[in-house]
């Protein structure tokens, strides 16, 4: 099944400037990059966005990384895309993670982990409407 999903590169990612490394990873896995972004999220747009873990203990850390430096936001298209990008960028917590997977590779911690994923077709057409319009997606 075709499907689409929003991928992010993280704050940390950018800071060690392996955009490059974590876009050739989905190029490789023969997802297509089909919108594409650089923003500095705001505090309020990091929080509406993880609003699903509004009460977990660590969403005001989050929310700080995620607006402490720029991210990339993509919109992935691809068979199974969700699931997909999720098996490219491996468990949450890096030190989980299956090796050659971008938060083995790249990942600080469970919360610096370099890249986000939807989770399901739903939050995916929550996360790529929050951040695109349909004329910002090519394909
Ligand atoms: P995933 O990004 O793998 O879907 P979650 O949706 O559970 O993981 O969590 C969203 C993000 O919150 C994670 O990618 C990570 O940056 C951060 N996070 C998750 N669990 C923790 C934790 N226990 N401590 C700190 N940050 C966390
Ligand atoms: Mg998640």
């Amino acid at each position: 099944m075709q499907q689409a999903t929003l991928a992010i590169i993280k704050p940390d990612a950018i800071k060690k400037n392996i955009i490059g490394q974590i876009v050739r990873r989905i190029e490789e896995n023969d997802l297509a990059v089909v919108a594409m972004k650089m923003v500095h999220l705001s505090r309020k747009m990091a929080e509406s966005f993880y609003y699903v873990h509004r009460e977990r203990p660590f969403f005001a850390s989050l929310t700080q990384f995620m607006s402490e430096a720029p991210v990339v936001l993509m919109v992935l298209r691809g068979e199974n895309a969700i699931s997909r990008w999720r098996d490219i960028m491996g468990a949450t917590d890096p030190a989980k993670a299956k090796e050659g997977t971008i938060r083995k590779l790249f990942g600080e911690s469970i919360e610096r982990n370099a890249v986000h994923g939807s989770d399901g077709p739903e939050s995916a057409g929550f996360e790529i409407g929050y951040f695109f319009s349909a004329v910002e997606l090519v394909r």
